[in-house]
């Protein structure tokens, strides 16, 4: 029997955000592979006779944490095992797939892509907002943390990043600072709105707004969090802030189990 290799999104965190083909696959897997933000909930779907591996890069290990994970994948598939890589949100997003990808083809196994809801999406709903909304954006950018900030400034023309995009910054870390600076001297208004999500879609989701000139002073919500800068952050529509996502989902699902 020949093996495969699943990369999958596990959304960002509510198992209901899980697609229903991640979820069959990850019930049939023989062996899942997962990162850090993957929630309990969601691996509790596996089945129980399947080998569940945190290869997170929290769990301790550093350096060739990711040849190990590529060779723990290629080992097991070759065995003849359905393998899930189970990764947060979608997993072609700040995810390492690329490489993951090239590992597998250059090893021979075949693998498929079961993307996921990214925690951009999680985030701009929860706090009610679209972020390509035609009356204040017409660009959607994907940042990540500490690379973002030195290419705020620039892009591909030489100038900044236009005002009319917003900006989904990932891991944003130790560096609302810099975003704020860097923004502001490429001609970003002060008064430009931002919204930090920090665990959308989990029960410790929470919201807190402010503006570019407050970033730097903003309180730092817990990570995983995503920074979303542009005047699409200030619309309001549904979900009032420090609002948690309905706690009868997990009730349910573990009344399910038990
Ligand atoms: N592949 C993932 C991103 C991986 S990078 C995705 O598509 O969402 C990890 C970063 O994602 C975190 O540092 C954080 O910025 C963001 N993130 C993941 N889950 C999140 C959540 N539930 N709420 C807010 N941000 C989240």
């Amino acid at each position: 029997m020949k093996g495969k290799v699943y990369l999958v999104g596990a959304g960002p965190g509510d198992p209901e955000l899980l697609t229903v083909k991640a979820a069959r696959i990850l019930r049939e897997a023989d062996v899942v592979l997962h990162d850090d933000l993957v929630t309990p909930e969601i691996l509790s779907l596996a089945s129980s006779s399947a080998l569940v591996v945190n290869v997170g890069k929290r769990c301790g290990r550093k350096g060739v944490v990711q040849e190990e994970i590529n060779a723990l994948m290629i080992a097991h598939a070759s065995d003849g095992r359905a393998v899930v890589r189970l990764k947060g949100g979608d997993p072609l997003v700040f995810g390492r797939a690329g490489e993951e990808c090239d590992a597998l083809g250059e090893a021979g196994v075949e693998f498929e892509i079961v993307p996921g809801v990214t925690a951009a999406f999680a985030a701009a709903a929860a706090a009610g907002i679209s972020l390509t909304d035609r009356r204040f954006a017409s660009k959607l950018v994907f940042l990540a943390g500490r690379r973002a900030a030195a290419s705020l400034a620039r892009d591909s023309s030489g100038g900044g990043i236009a005002c009319d995009a917003t900006l989904a910054i990932y891991m944003p870390g130790e560096f609302y600072g810099r975003f704020a600076e860097e923004l502001t001297a490429a001609g970003w208004s002060a008064d430009t709105p931002c919204l930090i999500v920090s665990g959308a879609a989990t029960p410790g989701q929470k919201i807190a707004r402010t503006h570019l000139r407050n970033l730097p002073q903003s309180p730092r919500l817990p990570a995983p969090a995503v920074l979303i800068v542009g005047a699409v952050a200030a619309e309001r529509r549904t979900a009032p802030f420090e609002s948690e996502p309905p706690a009868e989902i997990y009730a349910a699902l573990a009344s399910e189990r038990s």
